[in-house]
């Protein structure tokens, strides 16, 4: 894992896949789309996506930490009431996303709803819940386990503000 300096303006606009971490600091309810009405708890969500298109990483990315005006995505409605804190990615062709929320599953609950963020595969969901603080070198040394050709991860901790 390489901690990024220059947070997101540093990365490539080449592909990608990333998980954003954000954190709740209170009990809550909110709309998400379709999936209509989840309760967010204090605590931790990541979310797993991928930027193979267009603009990448660095332009999925800057949608992310961009504040919310219209809601479209599942993520953008949890980024209402939530923080982003950390960004870790790989700046790799080969998407991510699928086989880190099978991961990620492991490790934590699938929320604040099934499906979020997964309505075009067939991962239970690509939002989990962790109470504590997640690390990124704990879900790296998690993935390389059975992925020892996963790409240098970077963590992205400064700046997403
Ligand atoms: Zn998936």
């Amino acid at each position: 894992m390489i901690e990024l300096i220059g947070g997101v303006e540093a990365l490539p606009t080449s592909g990608g896949s990333y998980v954003l971490t954000l954190r709740s600091s209170t009990l809550t309810r909110v709309t998400i789309g379709r999936l209509g009405e989840a309760t967010v708890a204090p605590g931790w969500y990541l979310y797993v996506g991928s930027a193979l298109g267009s603009g990448g990483l660095r332009g999925r990315l800057r949608h992310h930490l961009r504040a919310v005006r219209r809601p479209h995505w599942h993520i953008d409605y949890l980024r209402q009431v939530c923080t982003v804190e950390q960004v870790w990615c790989v700046i790799d062709a080969q998407c991510w996303e699928h086989c880190w929320a099978e991961q990620l599953a492991t490790m934590a609950t699938p929320a604040p709803r099934l499906r979020f963020g997964a309505s075009d595969c067939r991962c239970i969901a690509h939002c989990f819940f962790v109470k504590t603080r997640p690390q990124c070198v704990d879900f790296v040394a998690a993935v390389r386990l059975a992925h020892p050709e996963l790409p240098e991860m970077l963590c992205i901790a400064e700046g997403l503000r």
